[in-house]
């Protein structure tokens, strides 16, 4: 990225920087009226906002819009590929309030980068939606790096009731090649992993999540024992989709083809609502799925309710799944690879076709006549 050679304690003067500015999605920034147009089929139903610096981030992960080592402008850089319009935070806070006056918000979630301000901007940013909406429900997608215990504690004070921490690589191998130490980037596996088990602690079970990236170079077995391993750890594990970005490091790995993505949301749900026990699970020799054991009733049943096919995310007040992230990882226009709503009977057909489940399942044969 182009060096930016103003210090920062005079960039305010001359950049729209956090935190009296903040990014939002553009699904949100469509929902709160500030941008014209209709999501295809879908509201958005959680409004994401994201720190603003010159720099972009300090971090260097490979897929990322924000590396600090990708090429180009810092004002060219999208972030999951869909433009983020920055505006003032204070305007934000105002269009939040406006609209829960009208209809709940089904929850606000602030995303920090990897930078020096960016504990001190998520707190100003919290409180100048707490200040104008009193009730709506805060997500804070920290930067574990950034943070220790005592900073957790406070997160939850300022009235964040869940904390989601991008982990993004299934394994530690995963993460040291795409977000740290071969990257030169900041980040480390292991304080990662002590900062999500001490947000578990502080802030309860299934109130913290890790994102976690299908597509980075990782095997099923990978994801699958991550899975399990969340479950027993009551840590929510949400699903997200490698989607090359143009300009980064990883610009020409292709993306997890689409019967592998499938399967994995599909496996992924059956662990997390069937109990689906892993000797029901076989591997090849390099970690690919190769046999699901579990009755039709159980697979027909997750199938046709579309759940395993939506995004994950972080719910509403009344528990209803709220980070739904329309565009959130493919362009308008493309196949979904979550829905952010539930899919129909066609869809459903579509996802049938797309998993080739009877590949793996035996049952499949009979249930899809
Ligand atoms: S820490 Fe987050 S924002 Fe920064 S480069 Fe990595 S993925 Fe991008
Ligand atoms: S799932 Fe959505 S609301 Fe929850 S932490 Fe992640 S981006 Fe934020």
């Amino acid at each position: 990225m182009a060096k930016v050679t103003i210090p920062s304690d005079q960039q305010a003067e001359h950049y729209q920087i956090s935190p009296d500015y903040v990014r939002i999605s553009m699904a949100a920034a469509i929902e709160l009226g500030l941008k014209p147009g209709r999501i295809y089929r879908s509201s958005c139903d959680c409004i994401n906002l994201l720190q603003n610096y010159p720099e972009g981030c300090y971090a260097n992960c490979t897929y990322c819009g924000l590396a600090r080592e990708r090429p180009g402008l810092p004002e060219d850089n999208t972030f999951i590929r869909v433009d983020w319009p920055l505006y003032p935070t204070d305007l934000i806070a105002e269009k939040i309030a406006e609209r829960e006056a009208k209809k709940e918000i089904g929850r606000v979630c602030i995303s920090q980068v990897q930078d020096h301000r960016a504990n001190h901007d998520l707190f100003d940013t919290i409180h100048r939606v707490r200040e104008r909406a009193l009730q709506v429900p805060i997500s804070a997608l920290v930067s574990a790096t950034l943070l220790n215990e005592e900073k957790l504690y406070a997160i939850r004070e300022a009235g964040v009731d869940i904390v989601g921490i991008g982990l993004d690589g299934a394994t530690e191998e995963i993460f040291d090649e795409a977000r740290g130490k071969k990257t030169r980037g900041p980040h480390k596996w292991d304080y990662h992993w002590k900062i999500i088990r001490a947000a578990r602690r502080i802030f309860g079970p299934m109130n913290v999540n890790c994102h976690i990236i299908v597509g980075l170079g990782e095997t099923d077995h990978d994801l699958i024992d991550l899975f399990f391993q969340l479950k027993d750890e009551q840590i929510a594990g949400y699903l997200f989709s490698f989607n090359p970005e143009p300009g980064t490091a990883t610009q020409d790995r292709p993306r997890a083809p689409i019967h592998r993505h499938r399967r994995v949301q599909l496996v992924k749900h059956l662990i997390e609502d069937y109990d689906l026990p892993r000797n029901s699970l076989t591997f090849d020799d390099a970690g690919n799925l190769i046999g699901l054991d579990a009755p039709a009733s159980i697979i027909d049943d997750a199938i046709n309710s579309g759940t395993p096919f939506m995004t994950d995310g972080c719910p509403d007040r009344h528990g209803v799944m709220a980070c739904n992230r329309p565009y959130g990882s493919y362009r308008p226009g493309e196949e979904y690879r979550d829905y952010p709503f539930p899919p129909n009977a066609d869809d459903i057909m579509i996802i049938r076709q797309q998993m080739r489940l009877e590949e793996i399942w035996s049952g499949a044969k009979v249930t899809t006549q």
